[in-house]
């Protein structure tokens, strides 16, 4: 077992004093205080980056501003779609250098980073990239009276929005940063980026090679630091649209704060208690290692990812049994091993907050399976399965966004569904079955803004994503998001 070599360009990049990107280069920090980048399979500080403050914001959205207006809205469809192409080929040629940068950033396994997080960053830049030249609107024909001959006629046109704040998660920066990034520029749109402080880095290398791939500067901004940071961008009135991705609070605060500011557009893509419904006909031995792989990837960290698994009673005791089994063989271990098969939690605020629920857990005997907080350096928790029954309790209720999944036994279609239901997120949800007519009614049933069958935690940009209830307001992806970043312009005409 060993460790990838960090390449010398990551290791002379951790070491750089880094500003924010405004204006297609880097800017220095005015204030001097500093934010530390730990590690978080070794809690070494491997970096720092600067914490904002207004008047950078007010630097970044000006300089985006700038950009929409005499550069970006004025170039033609095609070379959008040509320059956001290229920034994909640059992600792909630095693939190795962001995926570092990430696993170092987030503990997510190297080879996860690096077929999932930058693969799919290039694969989603694509995917919009294509979109440029066909945001079309519509032709007409009024039923106005006509009193001396006149006729009329009408139409839409799609017209980019403005300048977009992204606002962006811990979890997978870079390509949640890149979906921001494909849906502002491809419409039209610029956009200044809010990163997680915890993964900032990747955003920031990427903003960089946008300069390299010809969009021109201002056009891609960064602005790095905590929370407020987002609350400055949000509040400029020159930011027309915020698209957050982040949690249920956060995202709440942000949209009553939105509302506020004359009604900045606002989509949020938010938490999720996502539910895996696995019926009397499925076949254990096939199904689990497809639905584990989707539940603990990332050590839970992903949005999408099922948190409580609802077993038919005639299923509960074989699937607790193999289940308990199979994450017990999970290979813990330092991300960059590629052997590795679950790494540590992404922050030190985000593993206090799964140690309490698995505190919780231990306290109550709800443990079924791991359970354990690792001793020594990093963030490391055991994947574990508990055994809820109560649909008050809190290991129920609230998203841990970690490696902690609930198993629940259902006897009846009503009784599960009643408890799926009762939570106040809908994001995701999968259906393991074979039966057809089973399956078919259930999907419509199932409040969730996903729901897979037969897999779990699968996005595809031709696919639209998002949540209902507490899980957010918006979708991503397919032709739904393009909406959310143009305005539609009604135009009549009499003749
Ligand atoms: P947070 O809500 O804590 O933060 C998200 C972003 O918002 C970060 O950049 C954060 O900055 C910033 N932020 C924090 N406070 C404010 C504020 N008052 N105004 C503006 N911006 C603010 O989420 P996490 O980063 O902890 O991400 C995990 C959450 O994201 C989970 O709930 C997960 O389910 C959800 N998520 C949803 C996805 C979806 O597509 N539906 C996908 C991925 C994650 P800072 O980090 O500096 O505090």
């Amino acid at each position: 077992m060993s460790e990838v070599q960090i390449l010398s360009s990551i290791q002379q990049f951790l070491t750089r004093k880094h500003g924010h990107f405004i204006q297609g280069q880097h800017v220095e920090a005015e204030l001097s205080e500093r934010i530390e980048l730990k590690n978080p399979a070794t809690e070494q500080v491997i970096a720092t980056i600067a914490c904002g403050n207004e008047n950078e914001v007010n630097q970044a959205v000006d300089s985006a501003h700038d950009a929409f207006i005499n550069a970006w809205a004025n170039t033609s469809p095609y070379e959008r779609g040509l320059k956001l192409n290229k920034l994909a080929d640059l992600v792909e040629q630095h693939a190795e250098e962001l995926a570092q940068l990430e696993t170092l950033t987030t503990g997510k396994l190297i080879n996860l980073s690096r077929h999932l997080e930058v693969a799919q960053t290039a694969v989603f830049l694509r995917y919009f990239a294509g979109w440029a030249t066909k945001i079309h609107g519509q032709t007409m024909q009024p039923s106005i009276p006509s009193a001396q001959g006149e006729k009329y006629t009408a139409y839409t046109v799609r017209q980019p929005i403005g300048v977009v704040a992204g606002i962006v998660p811990w979890n997978f920066s870079l390509m949640i940063g890149a979906w921001k990034i494909g849906s502002a520029l491809t419409t039209g749109c610029t956009i200044v980026l809010k990163p997680s402080e915890f993964t900032t880095l990747s955003l920031l290398r990427l903003a960089e090679l946008a300069i390299e791939a010809g969009i021109p500067a201002g056009v891609i901004n960064v602005v790095t630091g905590k929370g407020n940071v987002g609350q400055y961008l949000i509040d400029s009135p020159k930011v027309k649209k915020v698209s957050f991705t982040g949690s249920v609070p956060t995202g709440i605060a942000i949209g009553q704060q939105a509302m506020r500011s004359d009604l900045t557009r606002v989509s949020l893509e938010l938490g999720g208690k996502n539910a895996a419904i696995i019926l009397a006909d499925s076949n254990i031995d096939e199904i689990l290692p497809r639905l584990l792989q989707a539940t603990y990837v990332h050590q839970g960290q992903v949005c999408a990812a099922p948190e409580q698994f609802f077993v038919h009673q005639s299923k509960y005791d074989e699937f607790v049994a193999k289940a308990s089994g199979a994450i017990q063989q999970f290979v813990i271990g330092s991300p960059l091993d590629e052997s590795s098969m679950f790494g540590p939690l992404s922050n030190q605020p985000h593993f206090e907050k799964v140690k309490a629920y698995l505190e919780l857990a231990k306290k109550n005997d709800q443990i079924i399976a791991g359970g354990r907080i690792l001793e020594g350096q990093g963030y490391f928790v055991e994947p574990t399965l508990l055994k809820i029954t109560d649909i008050h309790d809190p290991l129920f209720v609230e998203e841990t966004f970690g490696p902690v999944v609930n198993v629940i036994p259902f006897e009846t279609e009503e009784e599960m569904l009643n408890k799926v239901n009762h939570s106040r997120f809908g994001l995701t949800a999968s259906i393991w079955s074979n039966n057809l007519s089973q399956v078919l009614n259930l999907i419509p049933k199932v409040e969730a803004g996903s729901v897979w069958v037969n897999m779990h935690t699968f996005l595809d940009p031709s696919v639209p994503f998002g949540g209902v209830k507490a899980s957010g307001v918006g979708r991503e992806f397919s032709d739904a998001f393009i909406d959310d970043y143009t305005e539609l312009k009604s135009v009549m005409i009499c003749y």
